[in-house]
């Protein structure tokens, strides 16, 4: 045995009160975790809104987009195109989807080219190229949905065509990807009241959350696509309290998706994915699997990758 020095003993004390404090801060931050220690959502992806648009399919060949999803740990999308080549390519693509671990889920566009996007609703051969693209199917099987579509002015919801469409689509359980406002969804409703309506972005212009929370109680067949949906988020990683607790009071109505619709979305895409992933990491578990992945692959009867 030595004999301990005044010294040591207060560098004893000093140190054995170091260590308690050590602990006593370890625990704190334990419950006061800052808002960037979250875990991300590290389960599969279900990209509920993705275009394969013309201009992309050259820059972006399909091994191309296939890594970028793969990478991103997107298991299944909802494929539409303008014009609907792309979608059929990314379908016909049986191997390199089967390798990559994704599921195609074909749409079928109403856009043939962009004169089409504002004049769509009350064009009657929109509803015949539809038809015509139905009876033909995809390589990855048959269409499972119509979509996305624009109406600028709600009115247009009336339009003989978005009637006809919406009917058509009630008839043969399609899903509709709709970019419209609170008032469309109703009038879309009103012709097919048992349609799988999916709201791209969940009211992008304005509208309240009250109301999408309203809509969605009122509709039960209606689901919520959150990309673009302004106010979702406060920081990068954390929902607003607002959206916290509709999607935690809802985890069975909302979809991720990603929203090709320009290039820039492309090169952006693992971005956009992780950011989707930061952000489901803020919800209960169990709900950031389902907007996730499980909402979409229920849509549409996939099974668990
Ligand atoms: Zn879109």
């Amino acid at each position: 045995m030595t004999l301990r020095s005044p010294f040591s003993a207060l560098t004893s004390a000093l140190t054995s009160a170091l260590t308690r404090s050590l602990a006593i801060a370890a625990v704190l931050a334990a419950f006061t975790l800052p808002a960037s220690a979250q875990a991300p959502y590290t389960g599969p992806l279900f990209d509920a809104h993705l275009h394969y648009n013309d201009e992309a399919t050259a820059r972006y060949p399909i091994a191309d987009v296939l890594g970028r999803m793969q990478r991103s740990g997107v298991r299944a999308i909802v494929a539409n195109s303008r014009p609907n080549d792309g979608t059929k390519a990314l379908a016909a693509a049986r191997e390199a989807t089967r390798r990559a671990g994704v599921t195609v889920v074909p749409f079928v566009r109403l856009y043939r080219n962009r004169a089409d996007y504002s004049g769509w609703h009350a064009d009657p051969s929109i509803v015949e190229m539809v038809q015509r693209e139905l009876a033909a199917g995809t390589e990855a099987g048959p269409y499972r949905g119509l979509g996305e579509f624009h109406l600028y002015d709600s009115a247009n919801a009336d339009g003989p065509t978005a009637r006809r469409l919406m009917q058509l689509a009630e008839e043969r359980g399609l899903a509709v990807l709709a970019h419209v406002d609170d008032v469309a969804i109703v009038k879309l409703f009103a012709h097919a009241p048992k349609a799988k309506l999916i709201w791209a972005h969940s009211g992008i212009g304005d509208v309240p959350i009250a109301r999408v929370r309203e809509l969605m109680q009122r509709h039960p067949t209606l689901m919520g696509e959150l990309s673009y949906r302004p106010g979702l988020t406060v920081t990068d990683d954390r929902l607003s309290p607002a959206w916290r607790a509709l999607l935690t009071e809802m985890p069975d109505r909302f979809l991720v998706g990603s929203d090709t619709w320009v290039n820039g979305r492309w090169d952006d895409y693992e971005a956009l994915m992780q950011q989707a992933r930061r952000w489901l990491g803020d919800l209960p578990p169990a709900a950031a699997r389902r907007v996730g992945w499980e909402n979409g692959a229920a849509l549409f009867g996939l099974a668990a990758p």
